[in-house]
C-alpha cells in the first residue's frame, strides 16, 4: 500500500511552522498548509476552535457550545502534517526560535522555523478591571456559559422575591457597548424575555423585564456608519430597548451601575445583570514580541507589523488578525482568516523558490449584525441592508462558516426552534451557576444592610 505523505520520519526533517491560537487565523493559516512539505503545530490555551460571532447564541440558550466550539483536533484531524497541542503560551523567544507553553505544571518548549502568532484578543475594561466581577465579557465559552447562568439565574431569583423593587432590580439586564456584540446580546435578551420564557413564569412577567444598551460614543454600531447606526437604534427603541448613548460606565457594584452623562451628570441604575461588551486589548504576547523586535506596540496592545504582516527583523515571524495593527484593518474575523492564509502563502512561496507575494491586503466583503429574530443589518461596499434581507444573509454567511455539516443542520434545527417557534434549546443551568450571582449580590451589599432580597416564605411548607 502506497505510503501516505509525509511519513513520521520525513515530517522530522521538514520545515517546522508554529501557529499560535486555533481561532480564525490560526486554523485557517493551519489549513492552507496542509499540502505544503511543512510540519505544522497548532499550539492553544483551549481545545477547541471557537467561532466567536455566535457566543452570544450561546449565552443566551438558543446553541450549545459544542455547535460553535468543535475540537481543533478533530477538524484536523485528516491534516497528517498538522499535530495539536494544548497549552498556554507564555514565552516566545524570537532568538532562539522556541515558543514556551504551559498546563499546569506541565511546561513544553517548541522550537520553529517560522511562526504564526494568532493569539487574538481579550476583553479591556478600560483601566477598571475590578468591573470584570460585575459584567463579564464574551470572549470565551467560559464568558458565555456564566453569562447565560446569570441571565436565566435572575429570572430564577426574581420569581422567588416578595419585594417588586427588589424583583424589578434582578429584571433589569443592563448590556455595555452598543458595537454589535452589545446590540446582539440586548436584542437576544430581550427576545428571551418578552418571547421564549412568556409562560414559564407564574409570579414575574418576563416581559416586564427592563433591557438597557449604553454607549460613551454617539451611534449604535459606530463601525456600520450613521445611517444603520440610527436605523438600528430605531429598531432596538422598538423593541423596547432603552438606548442610552453618551453615557460612560463610571462605577459599578454588584447591585447597581454608575453612568455619566456629556453633562457630567451621573445615574446609578440599580441591576444585578450586567454584560461587558465594550473594549477589547490584544493578547499580552504582542507586548513581548514587541519588546524583543522593537515593533511599535497600540494601546490597545496591538503590533504594528511590517506590511507582510512580520516583525521587524524577523521575517519568519509573522502576526495576524486581532492582535496585529496593520493599515487600521479592523478585528474581524475575514481580516484574521485572510492573514491566515497570506502567511501560509509566504511560507510555501519562500520553499519553494518564488518571490514573495507582496503587502498583505484585506478584501472587505462586508460586516453584519442581527438585532433581533428576522432583523438585522449588513453593510457590503456602498450596499446598505436592513430588516428581513439582511437577516438571511447573515444566516446564510454564519451557516456557511460554521465548521462541519452536522453541526449546521443542528444550528439550523436551533434556529428554527429560537426564531419561528420560542423555544430556547439550551436553557439548561445549574443551581451553582444560579446561586453564584446570589452570592455575589449578597457578599457585596452594605455590611450595615439586612440581607438584600428576602426569599419568598412559602406558606405551604
Ligand atoms: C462576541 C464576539 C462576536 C464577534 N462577532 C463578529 C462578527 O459577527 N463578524 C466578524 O467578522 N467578527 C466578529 N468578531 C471578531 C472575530 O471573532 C475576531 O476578529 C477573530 O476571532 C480574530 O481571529 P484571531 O485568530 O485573531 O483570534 P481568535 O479567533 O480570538 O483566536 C485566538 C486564539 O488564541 C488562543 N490564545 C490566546 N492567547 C493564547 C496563549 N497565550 N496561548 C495559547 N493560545 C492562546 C485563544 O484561545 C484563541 O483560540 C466577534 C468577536 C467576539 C468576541
Amino acid at each position: 500500500m502506497a505510503q501516505e505523505f509525509p511519513t513520521s520520519a520525513e515530517l522530522e526533517r521538514l520545515h517546522r511552522v508554529v501557529i499560535i491560537g486555533s481561532g480564525f487565523g490560526g486554523l485557517f493559516a493551519a489549513k492552507a498548509l496542509k499540502k505544503a512539505p511543512v510540519q505544522v503545530t497548532i499550539i492553544d490555551k483551549t481545545v477547541q476552535h471557537l467561532f466567536q460571532p455566535l457566543l452570544y447564541q450561546v449565552a443566551t440558550g438558543i446553541l450549545s457550545q459544542g455547535v460553535i466550539a468543535p475540537p481543533t483536533r478533530e477538524i484536523l484531524n485528516r491534516q497528517r502534517n498538522a499535530e495539536v497541542l494544548l497549552g498556554e503560551v507564555t514565552d516566545v523567544d524570537v532568538e532562539a526560535r522556541t515558543v514556551t507553553h504551559r498546563v499546569g505544571e506541565y511546561v513544553t518548549t517548541t522550537p520553529y522555523d517560522s511562526l504564526i502568532v494568532s493569539a487574538g484578543a481579550g476583553q479591556s475594561y478600560f483601566g477598571h478591571d475590578e468591573f470584570a466581577e460585575f459584567a463579564p465579557g464574551l470572549k470565551s465559552i467560559d464568558d458565555a456559559l456564566e453569562l447565560r447562568g446569570r441571565i436565566y439565574g435572575a429570572f430564577e431569583i426574581a420569581e422567588l422575591l416578595d419585594d417588586p423593587e427588589a424583583a424589578e432590580q434582578w429584571l433589569t439586564f443592563v448590556v455595555i457597548g452598543a458595537g454589535a456584540t452589545g446590540v446582539e446580546v440586548a436584542g437576544q435578551i430581550r427576545e428571551l424575555s418578552s418571547r421564549a420564557l412568556r409562560h414559564d413564569f407564574r409570579r414575574i412577567n418576563p416581559a416586564d423585564a427592563k433591557v438597557i444598551l449604553v454607549d460613551a460614543g454617539d451611534q449604535v454600531l459606530a463601525s456600520f456608519g450613521e445611517g444603520l447606526g440610527e436605523r438600528s437604534k430605531k429598531a432596538l427603541e422598538k423593541l423596547n430597548i432603552d438606548v442610552r448613548l453618551g453615557h460612560t460606565v463610571t462605577g459599578m457594584d454588584a447591585q447597581t451601575v454608575e453612568l455619566t452623562d456629556k453633562d457630567g451628570t451621573k445615574h446609578v441604575i440599580k441591576s444585578n445583570c450586567k454584560v461587558w461588551a465594550a473594549g477589547v486589548s490584544a493578547s499580552s504576547l504582542g507586548r513581548k514580541l514587541g519588546e524583543q523586535t522593537g515593533a511599535a506596540v497600540d494601546r490597545s496592545g496591538r503590533v504594528a507589523t511590517l506590511p507582510d504582516t512580520t516583525l521587524p527583523g524577523h521575517e519568519e515571524v509573522f502576526v495576524i488578525g486581532d492582535m496585529a495593527s496593520l493599515n487600521d484593518y479592523p478585528g474581524v474575523a475575514q481580516v484574521a482568516m485572510q492573514g491566515g492564509k497570506y502567511a501560509a502563502g509566504q511560507i510555501k512561496r519562500r520553499l519553494s523558490g518564488n518571490p514573495d507575494a507582496g503587502p498583505f491586503k484585506y478584501f472587505d466583503k462586508g460586516s453584519m449584525a442581527t438585532i433581533s429574530r428576522f432583523k438585522a443589518v449588513a453593510k457590503v461596499g456602498k450596499i446598505e441592508l436592513t430588516g428581513f434581507v439582511a437577516w438571511l444573509m447573515w444566516l446564510f454567511i454564519h451557516i456557511l462558516y460554521l465548521v462541519g455539516f452536522q453541526k449546521r443542520v443542528t444550528t439550523l434545527g436551533h434556529w428554527a426552534m429560537a426564531f419561528v417557534g420560542r423555544a430556547r434549546a439550551e436553557r439548561t443551568i445549574t443551581a451553582y451557576e444560579a446561586m453564584g450571582m446570589a452570592d455575589l449580590v449578597r457578599a457585596r451589599q452594605r455590611a450595615d444592610s439586612e440581607i438584600f432580597y428576602e426569599p419568598r416564605q412559602h406558606d405551604d411548607g
